[in-house]
């Protein structure tokens, strides 16, 4: 399986290419150059897999030209070590559980995935691979974790100073070995531009092998389909139309959910929930992709005005908007409206979610109003912990710490500070 570039001007890779080089010297994100039906054979079957089964066979058709099969078997045997659970919220609703991994947000199946991979490609070069990050929060600890003690593979974190909660800045910066937090004055915006910056600049591609773990590497992205068939091997027997409402920010998540349709899951319909940074609740009601500024939120993982991977979506339905609309939904709402969510959820099941599962949960009943047939299922994409001020203060509760938070939480930080682009470039071509 070869990979494209979507600004069509350089030449198709590899996975492995892909994988290494994160995006295409022409800048633009790679895709899959076709993809294929799963049988209905595995469909009809599927309760009797594995998750790592199921996984298995839908990553193979993607990665398998580079990774020989027991390689990849144990590849996502280890990235899955963690459970699922759809639970249900009321007779037409459940949410998907994706936080039970190292870092307790949905990135970790992607970043472990990621380093897994790259892991092994790195074992046949002789020079280090450097993967370099922007985290508004998620990101960095997911890649912080899924990276640790990766041969061959240095990380380097970039972070805004005092713009991530205390939990999330200590999943990124207490770990040491190959992984290095620097810790930036300024905003998500000026960590994002500075790794942009580096990615383009020759003085430093020519002597450090630069990849990212953002969502634009296909070994993130891909593997985030999994989640998808995972519900359905719980729901099917309902036999109801699912539909599936995710919390989106960049797109990448949701974006692998219509992979997975494209491998002939049976998805009803899929909704794009956002905070008010509503760039694509926009385009869908106006056909008009026109991006926006950032506006900071309390489900601060979505604050994106300028969605990556949305691109991805336009071209799985060959940018033909009237198609998308059949399949997707997009719908906005406030941080009132989300903290609403978050205590109509506790108060009907006893539920603790988090802004950013509450914002998706908005958006499934929304769509459930007109679509009365279907079963919901809302991604819940973080534990409540990891929103812990929010979640305490507007169910007026206290969440008890996971152990995985607890370990954590009395290490010591060690982060370098910067502030400028040459203090980042100092450090990428002297480490
Ligand atoms: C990253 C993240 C999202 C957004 O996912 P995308 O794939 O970027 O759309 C949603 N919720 C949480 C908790 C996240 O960490």
């Amino acid at each position: 399986m070869k990979f494209y570039s979507l600004h069509h001007k350089s030449p198709a890779v590899s996975f492995r290419e892909a994988v290494i080089r994160g995006i295409a010297p022409d800048r633009g994100l790679y895709f899959p150059e076709k993809i294929e039906s799963l049988s209905p054979s595995f469909y009809n079957g599927i309760e009797q897999f594995t998750n790592a089964e199921i996984a298995f066979k839908a990553i193979e058709q993607f990665a398998a030209e580079d990774i020989p099969p027991d390689i990849l078997q144990s590849i996502v045997e280890e990235v899955l070590s963690f459970h699922f659970p759809v639970v249900p919220i009321d007779d037409r609703i459940g949410t998907l559980e994706l936080f039970h991994g190292p870092t307790m947000a949905f990135k970790d199946v992607g970043a472990r995935f990621m380093a897994r991979c790259l892991g092994y490609f790195s074992a046949s070069r002789n020079s280090d691979i450097t993967v370099l990050v922007a985290t508004s929060g998620d990101t960095g600890g997911a890649v912080a974790h899924g990276f640790l003690g990766v041969e061959g593979i240095k990380v380097v974190i970039l972070y805004p100073s005092g713009k991530v909660s205390d939990i999330q800045e200590k999943q990124l910066t207490t770990l040491g070995k190959n992984i290095t937090a620097l810790e930036v004055s300024g905003s998500f915006d000026d960590c994002q531009h500075m790794v942009k910056t580096a990615f383009l600049d020759s003085d430093i591609t020519e002597r450090r092998q630069l990849t990212s773990a953002n969502s634009i590497n296909v070994a993130r992205w891909l593997p985030q389909q999994f989640y998808y068939f995972f519900a359905y091997k719980q729901l099917k027997s309902r036999n109801q139309k699912i539909v599936f409402s995710v919390p989106s920010g960049n797109f990448g998540n949701l974006c692998a959910g219509m992979v997975a349709q494209q491998l002939g899951l049976p998805v009803g319909h899929f909704i794009a929930s956002t905070n008010i940074n509503d760039t694509v609740p926009r385009f869908m009601q106006s056909g008009q992709y026109s991006p926006r500024q950032s506006s900071p939120t309390i489900s601060n993982a979505m604050d994106v005005g300028d969605p990556s991977n949305f691109i991805r979506i336009r071209e799985l339905f060959g940018d033909d908007f009237e198609k998308l609309k059949t399949h997707l939904s997009s719908y906005s709402f406030t941080d009132s409206e989300t903290k609403k969510a978050i205590k109509e959820i506790h108060a009907k099941s006893g539920y603790i979610a988090d802004p950013h599962g509450a914002v998706g949960f908005l958006g499934l009943k929304k769509y459930l109003r007109d679509h009365r047939e279907s079963y919901g299922v809302f991604l819940e994409t973080a534990h409540p912990v990891k929103f812990i001020d929010v979640v305490e203060q507007t169910l007026g509760i206290k969440l008890p710490l996971p152990p995985q938070i607890e370990a954590i939480i009395s290490k010591k930080k060690i982060a370098y500070p910067i502030a400028t682009y040459d203090q980042l470039k100092e450090y990428l071509l002297n480490s």
